[in-house]
């Protein structure tokens, strides 16, 4: 136990019933570990779809899932407004590429029509004439101002993408910056990042990943500025890996000339 908590850090993992088509549940599972190693206690709460969504946590995680259960999460989380009250208490959120979307102003549905998001990030997400986005993606280095604008180098973020709608950042929002492979919003940037709530077309999972961006998220649940380093060493040599075959493009299909040529 974390002699500076007394009460365990409680991640809730919303409905990983529609939102578990990408493997995002591994965050939490990523999240779970580098608290353990650090001593500090924590409880996963997982809800279905249907069930009551807690205020209290300290982080929550959103993932991503296909256009018909994108609706029945928006839907859910908007009649409830139980998301909304924990970011206005000053809880940290994570939202995977259909989490990012419904968290945003608008998304398109399975037949392109515009719904309606929670509003909570600055962004919205459009349908495009372009192919769906899937492959590697991967960032240039990545360094993410917290609230009170207290800096994170978070490195190089890796992952891989998977859907068709692209988002546009707000004038409000901030963004992980350039996207060097892959589309990730579609505008030459990737994520959205509104307070303490970071949306991302990383899966992966994204945590599993880019263990920098694990910790600035429990960083920001915890109220710490930083938390005690963990030997990634592994994760290094496995980011290093991913980070080559996205290069090489031996995962991702070449952007097309017509995508370099509008610079997108
Ligand atoms: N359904 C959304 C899209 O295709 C999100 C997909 C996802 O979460 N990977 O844009």
């Amino acid at each position: 136990m974390n002699a500076a908590r007394e009460s365990a850090v409680r991640i809730a993992v919303l409905f990983p019933d529609l939102l578990g088509t990408y493997g995002d549940g591994g965050n939490a599972i990523v999240l779970a570990r580098r608290l353990a190693w650090r001593d500090i206690d924590v409880d996963i709460v997982t809800v279905a779809a249907g069930e009551a969504v807690p205020d209290s946590c300290d982080l929550y995680l959103v993932g991503g899932g296909e256009d018909g259960p994108q609706v029945q999460a928006a839907g859910e989380l908007a009649a409830s407004r139980a998301l909304h009250r924990a970011v206005d208490s000053g809880a940290t959120v994570l939202a995977i590429c259909a989490g990012m979307q419904i968290l945003g102003h608008r998304f398109p549905d399975a037949h392109g029509n515009d719904q309606s998001g929670l509003g909570l990030l600055d962004c919205d997400t459009i349908r495009v004439d372009r192919p769906r986005a899937v492959g590697e993606l991967l960032t240039g280095d990545v360094t993410i101002l917290a609230p009170d604008g207290h800096p994170f180098d978070i490195g190089i973020l890796t992952g891989f993408e998977n859907h068709a709608g692209r988002t546009v950042p707000g004038a409000g929002a901030r963004t992980f910056g350039r996207v060097e492979i892959g589309e990730g919003n579609g505008d030459g940037t990737e994520g959205v990042i509104t307070g303490r709530i970071i949306g991302t077309y990383l899966h992966g999972p994204a945590l599993a990943r880019n263990p920098r961006l694990a910790d600035l998220l429990l960083a920001w649940a915890t109220g710490v500025d930083s938390l005690a380093p963990l030997d990634d060493s592994e994760i290094d040599l496995l980011r290093a890996d991913r980070v080559l075959a996205a290069r090489k493009h031996e995962l991702a299909p070449r952007r097309s000339w017509r995508d370099i040529l509008r610079g997108s």
